[in-house]
């Protein structure tokens, strides 16, 4: 897709405002009332979900250079999707996410990528993670496991660790719990070691849409070299790359990607893995499912036709519900 692609969208926008304020019933104060950070930081109709439309089709007709401030719009904004679920209140055909990402990819085309992006892609090209850190350092978290050589042998399951956890020991307990959660399947289980790489994503939404295809193409050929039939993340970043990014830019890794809660709510049903679990948690839980509960469901009329044509940023085109929490549905916060 290209911005082009997307004038529908911007010449859509009915400037109801639904992407700054929440539903007018459901205010309670003005501290709750707001959708958008980006137009509440900016203080700016053009950085509110409806003011970026406008400049996007601005910049289309010929009547706004897309200038390196034109292009901070849109980087000034967290792709939060806020926007979005307030745009679907009255316009099911509106995707105003997609049309930030273009932008984003249209402005790397034009020379005005942000510095700091220009650097975090550059750690990825250099040491495949966003961090920079040296590529053989990536599997040293994993050193006293006996998981196996992805790269060397077949495997079940392929467990993508993700550039963060890989990295950052703070995490690498809740890593090793994620091994023995595996093994407990008693499937072969493997890691592409310092051979894994950044998922993409990163780059991405930054606008650097050509690194999601090379970090893409380099997982579809790790995948296919480990024989694996399902690929285990603990990174949420990875999940949503793997079952969205992937197959709306064409990679298709060929396999299940399911997250490692999900892997862990099913053994704990199935009795494969025990122990002692508490029904209570101390902290309150969010299920941020905004799509989850409806993505399964038959769409109709004007909402078919459109999730026919698309694949949308929120992953309403997904065939099944978005697993956001199967482990979080069963906490009692
Ligand atoms: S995605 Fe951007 S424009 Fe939309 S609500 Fe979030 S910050 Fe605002
Ligand atoms: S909610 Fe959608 S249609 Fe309404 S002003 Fe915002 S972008 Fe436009």
């Amino acid at each position: 897709m290209s911005l082009d692609s997307y004038r529908h969208d911007m010449e859509g926008c009915s400037r109801c405002s639904s992407c700054k304020w929440i539903p007018l019933a459901q205010i309670r104060s003005q501290r709750w009332s707001q959708v958008c950070p980006s137009i509440w930081y900016n203080d700016f109709h053009a950085y509110s979900g409806s003011g970026k439309l406008n400049v996007a089709l601005s910049i289309l007709d010929g009547r706004t250079d897309f200038d390196e401030s034109a292009a901070d719009i849109f980087y000034a904004c967290t792709m939060c999707g806020g926007c979005d679920v307030g745009c679907k209140v009255y316009r099911n055909d509106i995707d105003p996410t997609e049309v930030f990402h273009e932008a984003r990819a249209r402005a790397v085309e034009l020379g005005h990528a942000r510095l700091d992006h220009l650097a975090l892609v550059e750690n990825m090209r250099s040491e495949n993670n966003v961090f920079g850190l040296p590529r053989g350092n990536r599997a040293d978290w994993s050193a006293g496991t006996d998981l196996l050589d992805a790269n060397a042998e077949q495997v079940d399951i392929l467990f993508h660790v993700g550039c963060r956890l890989s990295y950052d020991e703070t995490q690498h307990a809740d890593l090793l719990a994620a091994v023995e959660i595996l093994q407990a399947t008693g499937q072969r289980v493997g890691t592409s070691g310092t051979a894994e790489a950044c998922c993409g994503q990163r780059a991405y939404e930054c606008g650097f849409d050509s690194e999601l295809h090379n970090f893409g193409d380099d997982m579809v050929n790790r995948v296919r070299t480990s024989g694996a039939s399902m690929v285990a993340v603990a990174c949420a970043d990875c999940f949503g790359a793997f079952n969205y990014l992937y197959p709306r830019n064409g990679k298709e890794l060929g396999v299940p990607v399911r997250h490692i809660s999900e892997i862990a709510a099913e053994a704990v049903r199935e009795g494969t893995l025990t122990g002692t679990f508490s029904n209570t948690t101390p902290a309150g839980v969010t299920d941020h499912d905004v799509d989850g509960d409806t993505a399964g469901a038959e769409a109709t009329g004007q909402q078919a036709r459109h999730h026919q044509q698309r694949r949308t940023r929120a992953g309403r085109h997904l065939p099944r519900p978005v697993p956001p929490g199967p482990t979080g549905r069963g906490l009692r916060g």
